[in-house]
């Protein structure tokens, strides 16, 4: 994502990728295998000031713009895409909705240790009957009871949800109103009757922590409602257009690493007496996957620079995460092809980047969901 970049974006990006190659890249394939959490990781990451990036510093942040932080995903999750998605996951799921909805106090109380990257955020949202469809699958209730929130119900495939100091929670506050009785609440991890389930076993990102939670008469206090009761369904869409950002960059981050991974290995290996990247077909796959990830970084920049000129991103993110995610799919794809056999071997990087990468189709809107939301929106205004 070099395209304009000020001195400020590419200082940060470069900091970044010195440190990404130095403590996160070595450890990535370990921490897949061993299905470790790297928490010693987002200490060090907490030192360099990433952990609150994007949030103002009376709040314990670094006061950077929306390009940064996708810039700083993008390198992180080329490392790694398990550190990537549990970063991208505590900035715009854990922290965004507490500064974007909360009150001073609650920013005080809740972002600030956040951001200083003492703890991880979370944020849950989706539910067995469903993710895409959230106006209508979230049955998890939430009702005033003498000065508290009593919850009652489950979450599914919370990130990070096990290891979080606090769980950004969208519940019916009252059912009669459909999405306009949805809100979101800030549930402590100490909360009583906040109970956290199995981590699940996944295709990839196997250093993300991706949870169950359940509300068994969880106790709550009023005042961690995050904005209006009832305003938690646009909430919970705001929160994901941010985050589509950072799923995009994500994306780019892997499809990029899946990418250099081939170009090294295909000036190596010898087929019929020369390097294989003297053969026209491998040439192709790598000038497509170089193009479509150009493309992809663009569209990224776009929906990040949009939403720091506070514009209307909504589309672009849809976009970005879209057109970066299958790009990259594409890419690893490619990546797998190049590396023959050895591409399906595990002592080789490309099957994971794939596995990892997987995901980002999925999260935070599917591919078929983005597809309604920009159709939409273009519907809408014409
Ligand atoms: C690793 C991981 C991490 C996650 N982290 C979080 C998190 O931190 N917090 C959280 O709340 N959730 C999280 N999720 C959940 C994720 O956001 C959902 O899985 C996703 O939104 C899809 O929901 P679903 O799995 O229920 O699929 P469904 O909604 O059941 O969809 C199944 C299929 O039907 C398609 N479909 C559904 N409706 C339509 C339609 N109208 N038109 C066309 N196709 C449709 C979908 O595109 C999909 O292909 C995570 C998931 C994973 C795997």
């Amino acid at each position: 994502m070099d395209f304009q970049l000020t001195e400020e974006q590419r200082a940060i990006q470069e900091m970044v990728r010195e440190f990404a190659d130095k403590e996160i890249a070595p450890r990535a394939a370990d921490i897949d295998r061993c299905d470790e959490f790297p928490n010693d990781v987002f200490q060090k990451m907490a030192a360099q000031g990433l952990m609150g990036l994007p949030f103002p510093e009376q709040y314990g942040g670094g006061g950077a713009d929306t390009v940064s932080q996708a810039l700083v995903v993008e390198e992180i999750s080329r490392a790694s895409g398990s550190v990537g998605l549990t970063y991208a996951a505590h900035l715009s799921l854990g922290c965004a909705p507490i500064y974007n909805f909360g009150i001073e106090e609650q920013k005080k109380k809740w972002l600030t240790p956040l951001a200083k990257g003492e703890s991880l955020g979370a944020l849950a949202l989706t539910e067995s009957k469903g993710g895409s469809d959230l106006a209508g699958s979230v049955a998890t209730t939430a009702v005033l009871t003498g000065g508290e929130w009593v919850i009652n119900g489950s979450k599914m495939y919370v990130t990070s949800g096990a290891v979080a100091r606090s769980i950004n929670t969208l519940c019916v506050t009252d059912k009669s109103k459909g999405h306009r009785g949805l809100s979101m609440i800030l549930v402590p991890r100490d909360a009583p009757g906040l109970v956290i389930g199995k981590v699940e076993e996944k295709m990839g990102l196997h250093g993300s922590l991706t949870t169950q939670v359940f509300f068994e008469d969880c106790r709550v206090p009023k005042e961690n409602l995050l904005g209006a009761e009832g305003a938690g369904f646009k909430q919970a869409m705001m929160t994901l257009d941010g985050g589509r950002i950072g799923i995009g960059a994500m994306a780019l981050g892997l499809g990029r690493a899946a990418l250099e991974a081939s170009v090294k290995y295909a000036q190596e290996r010898q087929a019929f007496g020369k390097p294989i990247a003297d053969f026209q077909a491998i040439q192709w796959m790598i000038a497509d996957a170089s193009m479509e990830l150009e493309a992809a970084r663009l569209l990224v920049a776009q929906a990040a620079y949009l939403k720091d000129q506070k514009q209307n991103f909504s589309q672009q993110a849809a976009m970005a995460k879209l057109y970066a995610s299958e790009a990259a799919d594409r890419a690893c794809w490619k990546a797998i092809q190049i590396h023959g056999g050895a591409g399906y071997l595990r002592d080789f990087p490309v099957e994971r980047f794939y596995r990892d990468n997987r995901l980002t189709l999925i999260g935070e809107g599917t591919s078929e969901i983005l597809r309604m939301v920009i159709a939409r929106n273009i519907l809408k205004n014409q």
